[in-house]
């Protein structure tokens, strides 16, 4: 169907012409065939119109980093450590045995939010319980189709653990090199098949949790798949105080080193958080074309630190945004992860002119996270002739008003509060501010009741696990302090 957006306020993020007033946009079979004053139709007969005078077009928002199915665990925990929270997160998961019904429920809500709030690009980094279940990797999948979200499931792989390697007594090469028993091929190859099939708006990425919890040689099968199938990799990197300081201790030279000696540091890889990462090893980054995504509100929100990222840009690293999951973020909305993302780049940077600025902010929000993505590079995340028509309309409202600074505004001033429709592939998805796809009442409702059985069991484990969570604390007692400068905190002008 032939869509014309008229008389619009157009955020093209163009460098030498980033807003532009007074603009038509024809979006033809999903993707973007014509913007200018004036657009002669050609072959085309725009089917819809939509008056978008006083309105602000801007292109859709990408959550590069994201746990769908965390929905279920929204705000459960407030002042605990990454670590401590995951094992919670995960007991609870475990204890809960979620059906693929269930799966599939709190996948679409979270989708659904995110579509509201102008995200029409999601990765989930999704962990299922055992080896890499079809069905529940099908579920997620269903979630993305339903809702019309443009979705990139990467199922996360691990085979050790790293907390509990630092913590064992055992040591060394055993340990480390531990066999993968879990067949994840399969389950990828399976899903690559369903991938084939045409009008496909999702894809795949190979997610290895975190390198610090697989063995090189399931690195190393990541590597090889995704060459041979053409796909991303996606992953958690240097997160917490202890993963830095475990890093080091467990390889010589460093997780990142080890990772690049593994061929895994490439521009199919986006790694999330990327808090303690030294100099060398973002240079190592930018010099790979890896990406990074930044996720502040839950580095925030767990005590992890803030990552240095106008060191990043700097360097040249692809920087997109992530949110995270529903318990650490509390929500998806990457306007709120562009605002926090500018602002501590405030407490970080002493010379303004390395600040983060809003459309520094904004592109983080939308072509870096695009960038992020190998199947999304290059087809969307901007609005250009040819890109896929992933777009926004923005009414402003009160929080908008007076209008001075379109971009500027965007970033600071109204967390996704103005978003009115929203395009996704060029179908519309959000019409009104309403999901056009689903009934929002009924899945909250069946959401609702598996949050609340999921609470009641967080509850009980919570109560019964003072050893678990002395445990981590001791091994935070064991990290050097001294030899972990906080590289991110403001140095003193002394
Ligand atoms: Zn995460």
């Amino acid at each position: 169907m032939a869509i014309l957006l008229e008389n619009a306020t157009l955020v093209t993020l163009d460098p030498q012409r980033p807003v532009l007033e007074g603009q038509h946009l024809l979006v033809d079979r999903g993707v973007i065939a014509g913007v200018g004053k004036q657009i002669k139709p050609g072959g085309f007969a725009a089917e819809k119109r939509l008056d978008c005078s006083g309105k602000i077009v801007m292109p859709g928002l990408v959550n590069a980093h994201s746990h769908l199915v965390e929905i279920l665990q929204r705000s459960f925990r407030d002042n605990v450590r990454m670590e401590v929270w995951r094992e919670y997160r995960m007991l609870t998961e475990e204890k809960a045995h979620l059906t693929t019904e269930e799966i599939n429920a709190a996948a679409k809500l979270a989708c659904g939010e995110m579509l509201k709030n102008g995200v029409t690009a999601v990765v989930d980094h999704f962990s299922p319980r055992s080896a890499v279940q079809s069905a529940q990797m099908e579920a997620i999948l269903e979630a993305f189709e339903t809702t019309g979200i443009r979705g990139a499931l990467a199922p996360a792989l691990r085979d050790q653990d790293f907390v509990r390697l630092i913590g064992s007594p055992l040591k060394g090469k055993n340990l480390r090199q531990r066999r993968s028993h879990q067949p994840w091929q399969e389950g990828v190859r399976r899903l690559l098949e369903h991938e084939k099939r045409p009008g496909k708006t999702w894809t795949l990425m190979l997610g290895p949790s975190n390198p610090l919890n697989c063995s090189d040689s399931m690195l190393k099968e990541v590597v090889r798949m995704a060459e041979e199938q053409d796909l991303g990799i996606h992953t958690h990197l240097l997160e917490t105080r202890l993963q830095g300081w475990g890093a080091s201790r467990i390889y010589r030279k460093g997780v990142v080193r080890r990772m690049d000696r593994l061929g895994l540091l490439s521009p199919r890889l986006s790694a999330a958080h990327c808090i303690w990462l030294d100099e060398k090893e973002t240079d190592l980054l930018a010099a790979r074309g890896a990406s990074v995504v930044h996720s502040p509100a839950s580095n925030l929100k767990l005590g992890s630190g803030i990552a240095a990222v106008a060191r990043m840009k700097k360097k040249g690293v692809n920087v997109a945004l992530g949110t995270d999951g529903g318990d650490t973020s509390d929500t998806y909305c990457i306007f709120e992860q562009m605002k926090l993302a500018a602002l501590l780049s405030r407490i970080t940077e002493k010379d303004p002119r390395d600040w983060v600025t809003a459309r520094d902010a904004l592109e983080m929000g939308t072509i870096n996270g695009a960038r992020a993505v190998p199947a999304w590079r290059g087809k969307t995340g901007a609005i250009k002739v040819g890109y896929r028509a992933d777009l926004l309309i923005l009414k402003p409202r009160l929080s908008l008003e007076p209008l001075n600074d379109v971009i500027h505004q965007l970033v600071f001033c109204q967390a996704g509060r103005c978003v009115e429709t929203v395009l996704v592939d060029g179908e519309i998805v959000v019409a009104e501010g309403r999901l056009t796809r689903m009934d929002e009442e009924t899945l909250i409702q069946r959401v609702g009741e598996t949050s609340k059985k999921m609470f009641r069991l967080y509850r009980s484990i919570k109560k019964r696990s003072g050893k678990g969570t002395s445990a981590i604390e001791a091994l935070y007692d064991r990290v050097r302090w001294k030899t972990l400068r906080a590289r991110h905190t403001c140095e003193s002008d002394g």
